[in-house]
């Protein structure tokens, strides 16, 4: 069977789930988000079964997923302060020490 949709990593927050999303799909692998926005189904699930799911779509692409999520949420910067992106000048928030949008790392 080879391909399939492999679940990477399930978030609390829908922001920190597309921040994921973006990095992934900057490396071009393609991911889905489920569950990104919790309004329409609160009430009915118990809180956990909601949370935002990144979902890569071709099994071939798990390794490097795997480790780019690793290195996303290995080293936070020491300020914990919003950091701005030298290469592509784009905000990121503290806890992420690679760029969402261009996946360098933080200077
Ligand atoms: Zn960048």
């Amino acid at each position: 069977m080879g391909q399939a949709l492999k679940l990477l990593y399930t978030y609390p927050d829908p922001i920190q789930a597309g921040l994921l999303s973006s990095l992934l799909e900057s490396r071009g692998i393609a991911t889905l988000v489920r569950h990104q926005y919790l309004s329409g189904a609160v009430g009915e699930l118990p809180p956990d079964a909601i949370w935002p799911e990144v979902w890569v779509l071709h099994e071939s692409d798990l390794p490097e997923a795997t480790q780019l999520l690793a290195q996303l949420h290995a080293t936070p910067t020491a300020t914990g302060e919003p950091w701005r992106c030298p290469h592509c000048g784009e905000m990121n928030e503290a806890q992420f020490a690679l760029c969402w949008a261009c996946g360098r790392e933080t200077p």
